[in-house]
């Protein structure tokens, strides 16, 4: 067993969860067929980070997310969320994602259901809450984004940046202890991007432990603990965003920033 490993991922229960790294991500690999597209991937978050992860198109920042949650499989290292070990072959995947809130690009909301019922849908049948039980968790995550109003509405009577905002919701009312972002502003009309940004902010604010893909060099300016720049699969330099984005000391870096800035 791995130092650390611990606190209820697992089918069996591991005594003593060692104090550490909210996610941890250990020579991570990742290939889809021919294409090594993760090329060993180090990286340790904090509880409460914030961490922005930038970089050019298909240098892997989704296929990292996406890995932290197994929502992709790692072809080699070890990932570690809350001390246990998601890599680990005994891991019990439903009980990862309960602890782990995703929000994609696209919101991918139920659109034959109300606001209400898809936040109350997941909570029922990942939870196991009850009806009632349900209904209050979505009325304070509604009540949290600011859409308390919109409880009854549907999806597409929505404009893009509320309908994010309930994606957003709807991912709390499940109760994670970590928040992954994968361009989550990246298909919205710009005047929509601010509420989902400060819906963002409150929830960092808030001590929430936050790793959010994003070409939001502002947001990732002002609200992150730390920034990291991939390209290529690996990981080129992280640190605060005043060295990265402010004073970056590789050229791929200061080449990216040159396009995005
Ligand atoms: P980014 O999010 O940085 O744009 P991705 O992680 O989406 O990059 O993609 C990195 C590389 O992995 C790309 O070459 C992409 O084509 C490939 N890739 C991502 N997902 C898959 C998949 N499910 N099957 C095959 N190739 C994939
Ligand atoms: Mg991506």
């Amino acid at each position: 067993m791995s130092e650390h490993g611990g606190s209820g991922l697992r089918k069996e229960t591991t005594a003593d969860p060692a104090p550490g790294p909210e996610i941890l991500v250990e020579q991570l690999h990742k290939s889809f067929g021919d294409n090594h597209v993760l090329r060993g991937i180090d990286l340790e978050i904090r509880q409460g980070e914030v961490v922005c992860v930038i970089g050019p198109s298909g240098s892997g920042k989704s296929t990292l997310l996406r890995c932290v949650n197994l929502l992709e499989q790692p072809s080699g290292g070890r990932v570690f969320v809350g001390g246990s070990e998601l890599t680990h072959p005994d891991v019990d995947i439903d009980a990862v994602r309960r602890r782990i809130g995703m929000v994609f690009q696209q919101f991918n909301l139920f659109p034959h259901l109300s606001v209400t019922e898809n936040l109350a849908l997941p909570q029922r049948r990942v939870l196991g809450r009850d009806k009632a039980a349900a209904g209050r968790v979505a009325a304070e995550n509604l009540e949290r984004v600011g859409l308390a109003d919109k409880a009854k509405a549907f999806p597409a009577s929505l404009s893009g940046g509320q309908q994010q905002r309930v994606a957003i919701a709807r991912a709390l009312a499940m109760g994670p202890e970590v928040m992954l972002f994968d361009e989550p502003t990246s298909a919205l009309d710009p005047e929509l991007v601010g509420d989902v940004l400060a819906v963002m902010r409150m929830l960092a604010d808030e001590g929430m432990t936050m790793m959010v893909v994003t070409h939001e060099m502002s947001f990732a300016r002002e609200v992150a603990d730390r920034v990291v720049f991939m390209d290529d699969g690996v990981i080129v330099e992280e640190g605060p965003p005043a060295e990265v984005i402010g004073n970056p000391r590789h050229e791929r870096t200061r080449h990216f920033l040159a396009r995005v800035l």
